[in-house]
């Protein structure tokens, strides 16, 4: 079957075709590493990572090509070092290594490439000079400015039209520009800022800069697929484009533009500026990142989703009914081949909620199967479930999930040892005293012929 997406550029969905099955590329616009991801981010590195997870069973794991940057030069991070007492590198490498860390629990396979801004300041030189032999960019006043005049497809993407592109933009009308639409590749720094030697005197990279220049680096002139989050569109998307196309004799960035839809908070976009943001390192100490990650796959990609507390329980209470029937067969890590219903759903855009339909429909099936079959459809649930990152964990690890009701693994396992030493000594009300302990916490023990096992109700 076709792999189908929706083409931002397009405005409609495409039957994928990469230009080579062998190397297909994808790049998404990753992090700036000043503070932690909320959970708005990781939206966009779920859905990405599960698009990157079809690719891999498309094409072979070996033939997909992933890069997502780290933008590790950046006013805000420039702020966020000030504030901090600490130098640049100690804040870019303590947020890239948390936002791995947190976005690999919530199942997120780390991609092949990480490029990083500052390692490619030199690259980025060569391409500013070229736009400026193509007359595509001009220096001022020790800045390098793209001119957008020399791209007549500018705005195609966004459909923004040239005068709300200017409001839009928040673009300082400095005097140095040719056109208030011209926007930074390069800005001069100050002594005690960050910077680096260039033809236009020492300075620092712009942001959108950055990008055009990794994929050309990492993945060159043309890529398969380009995706972000759809605030990115304009003026983040559009400007990269117009970049890559002016260096490269005109020759496309991508060939399919992906972007996710909002997740919002009450009735806005979450988003720091707003202030209403729930970081992905927080929802981690309480929540098993299987639980975040059905969450934020519940709605369509490109649909708003709504984050609510409530979404989390309920998302945890259809793997927890899932993870009842995986309690029915051995544990393994491997997996096999997914199952059509749900390779199909998936293929159509990333249609998650179809997919999650395919899930419990597999689900429903094995419920009524008993011996091999029953085993047989729970395996094929399992697979299933684990293309979409979900179903790793050991069923019973997951029924005694880290939650934070205070007791630890280790500390129930201590309470169950003395509640069996009491009833051997026949000393059945402190037994049962422990057995109530537990059990206000929402702990549940099973008396079994191998002694006592517990599990959260
Ligand atoms: P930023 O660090 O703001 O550049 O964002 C990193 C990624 O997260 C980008 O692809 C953004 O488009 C995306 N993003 C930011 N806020 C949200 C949100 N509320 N919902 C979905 N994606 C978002
Ligand atoms: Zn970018």
């Amino acid at each position: 079957m076709a792999l189908t997406i929706y083409d931002s550029m397009a405005r409609e969905k495409r039957v994928f075709e990469p230009a080579d099955p062998n190397r297909v590329t994808m790049y998404v616009c990753g992090p700036t590493v000043y503070s932690y991801a909320h959970i708005g981010n990781a939206r966009s590195a779920v859905a990405f990572d599960l698009l990157y997870r079809i690719l891999r069973a498309r094409y072979g794991a070996d033939h997909v090509v992933y890069a997502r940057n780290i933008t590790d030069i950046d006013d805000k991070i420039m702020k966020a070092a000030q504030e901090a007492g600490e130098p640049i590198e100690a804040i870019t490498k303590k947020f890239a290594d948390i936002y791995r860390a947190d976005m690999g629990a919530l199942g997120v396979i780390r991609p092949g490439l990480e490029p990083t801004a500052t390692g490619h300041v030199g690259p980025m030189i060569a391409m500013m000079e070229k736009l400026i032999e193509k007359g595509a960019a001009y220096a001022a006043e020790g800045h390098v400015l793209f001119s957008v005049d020399a791209y007549p497809d500018y705005g195609k993407l966004s459909g923004v039209d040239r005068d709300e592109m200017i409001a839009g933009a928040r673009v300082e009308v400095a005097p140095y520009k040719k056109n208030a639409a011209d926007f930074v590749l390069w800005k001069p720094s100050k002594d005690d800022e960050p910077g680096w030697d260039s033809p236009w005197g020492r300075g620092r990279p712009g942001w959108h800069l950055e990008c055009s220049v990794m994929i050309e680096s990492e993945l060159g002139e043309t890529i398969d697929i380009h995706g972000g989050g759809q605030d990115l569109r304009f003026p983040h998307h559009e400007n990269e484009i117009a970049q890559s196309a002016c260096a490269h004799h005109g020759a496309p960035l991508a060939r399919y533009w992906m972007h996710n839809g909002f997740l919002r908070m009450g009735a806005d976009k979450m988003s720091k500026s707003l202030g209403n943001i729930v970081l992905a390192h927080d929802l981690l100490k309480d929540w098993h990142g299987e639980v975040i990650r059905w969450a934020l796959l519940s709605a369509h990609y490109r649909q708003p989703l709504e984050w609510t507390e409530e979404l989390l329980k309920q998302s945890k209470k259809q793997l927890d009914r899932f993870y009842r029937l995986l309690e029915d067969i051995p544990f393994t890590e491997e997996a096999g081949d997914a199952p059509e219903s749900v390779m199909l759903a998936l293929e159509d855009d990333l249609n998650t909620p179809e997919a999650f339909a395919g899930l419990h429909e597999l689900r429903d099936i094995a419920g009524q199967l008993e011996g091999e079959a029953r085993a047989a459809a729970i395996a094929r649930l399992r697979d299933a479930g684990r293309l979409m990152g979900f179903f790793n964990e050991d069923p019973a690890k997951w029924f005694k999930g880290a939650e934070t009701d205070g007791l630890t693994e280790a500390v129930i396992e201590g309470l169950l040892a003395a509640r069996a030493d009491a009833r051997k000594a026949k000393d059945f009300q402190k037994a049962d005293e422990i057995r109530d302990k537990l059990s206000a916490h929402g702990i549940v023990i099973e008396d079994g012929p191998q002694g006592a096992t517990w599990r959260r109700a």
